[in-house]
């Protein structure tokens, strides 16, 4: 039976990534259907709202969903769609796989890291006062002395809740993906609190895994100074949500940066498939951008539906496209001039190819 999946093309350069992504997709083997559903920027101006119910209704019915980069207009305009599915739908898992594939231009080989970062607490829970306000005030009578009074306030909540949940999340995806380690990274030597209930609870969790897959910690700081000297010592690494917003960009730069990075935001009932990357606005509609980061989320979409064969198909045939280093958009290119340079089309043609000489 064909997988129904909601593909939200998204703005900017997100529907040239989206057409892209579904042309090698629908190559792949893997029988979709796909439903598409517009959000954005164009949606705003026609029915009042980036963000329909018809798009979270349509998700939730299908419990998978992948999506090209949507516009967040800064200052006025409306919020991030992007920020506002991932509530609406509980989507608590921010995976982001990080591999090197032979033929990107980075400083290091061998690195194939996963960061899972916990996706709807911390420092972006959104409680914050600003200065000389009254919560402002109480919290600073509470602090005893220990803040001054013109401070800003935002407050890091952190759960014992939220806390198992991600953490037995990494350890599952360790277990299915063949994974032989989970890192969990945070600073609880200094935020005892907060920090110390994610590490109390990662142990926990780690109890029920024993055997199976590996666990230890790290102190942010220091892990950060790893992955930049020997990364190829890591594997899946779980962390609260700004730990997590800051390396799973670390770890992108390591294996190339944006172009290639892919993500998802995975919840109990729904999975939603993204690159890392935002909508490129002064690229919108030129044919350049590099379609890899949305194509490999697609084949972590591949994965989830346990499409396993068509993923390795488009995960192989990605890989021999770059390693080739022809048929690649300009950014992958030595000098990001170079006229050989294909378009964003031409290089999701290639993978097509592949994928059918790999079938
Ligand atoms: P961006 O990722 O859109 O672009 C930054 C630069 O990175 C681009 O100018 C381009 O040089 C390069 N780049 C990005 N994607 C590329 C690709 N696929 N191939 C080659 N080069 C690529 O970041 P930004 O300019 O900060 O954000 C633009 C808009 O996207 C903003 O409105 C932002 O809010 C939004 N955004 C959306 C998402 C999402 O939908 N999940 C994520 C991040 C940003």
């Amino acid at each position: 039976m064909a997988h129904q999946i909601t593909l939200i093309p998204g703005d900017g350069v997100g529907p040239e990534l989206a057409d892209a992504t579904r042309l090698v997709i629908d190559a792949s083997g893997a029988k979709i259907e796909w439903e598409i559903q517009d959000a954005g920027l164009a949606v705003m101006e026609k029915e009042g709202t980036p963000l329909p119910d018809r798009v979270l209704e349509s998700i939730r019915r299908n419990k998978v969903a992948i999506k090209g980069p949507i516009t967040t207009p800064r200052g006025s305009g409306f919020r991030s769609v992007n920020v506002a599915l991932r509530k609406a739908l509980d989507l608590y898992a921010c995976l982001r796989p990080c591999k090197h594939y032979k033929g990107v231009r980075t400083r290091f080989e061998n690195v194939d890291l996963v960061v899972v970062r916990e996706n709807t607490e911390d420092l972006y829970a959104g409680v914050e006062f600003e200065p000389g306000t009254a919560e402002a005030k109480q919290v600073i009578a509470l602090a005893g002395g220990r803040i001054r009074e013109d401070a800003a306030i935002s407050i890091k909540p952190i759960s014992a809740f939220a806390s198992e949940r991600i953490v037995d999340f990494a350890f599952r995806y360790a277990v299915a993906n063949g994974r032989r380690k989970v890192t969990a990274v945070a600073k609880d030597n200094i935020m005892k609190a907060t920090d110390g209930l994610f590490y109390r609870t990662a142990r926990e969790v780690a109890k029920r895994y024993e055997g199976k897959v590996e666990y230890d910690e790290w102190l942010v700081d220091a892990m950060c100074m790893q992955l930049v000297q020997k990364p190829e010592l890591y594997d899946v690494m779980v962390m609260p949500n700004l730990y997590g917003d800051i390396l799973s960009d670390l770890c992108a730069g390591l294996v190339g940066g944006l172009g290639v990075a892919p993500g998802a935001n995975i919840g109990d009932e729904v999975a939603l498939f993204e690159a890392i990357h935002g909508s490129a606005p002064k690229y919108t509609g030129m044919n350049k951008v590099n379609p890899t980061a949305l194509i490999l989320s697609g084949v972590l979409m591949l994965r989830h539906l346990g499409e396993t064969d068509a993923a390795d198909r488009v995960e192989t045939a990605v890989a021999s496209v770059i390693a080739e280093g022809k048929h690649v958009t300009y950014d992958m290119k030595p000098d990001r001039n170079d006229p050989t340079a294909v378009g964003t089309k031409e290089m999701a043609d290639a993978v097509v190819r592949r994928v059918a000489t790999a079938a």
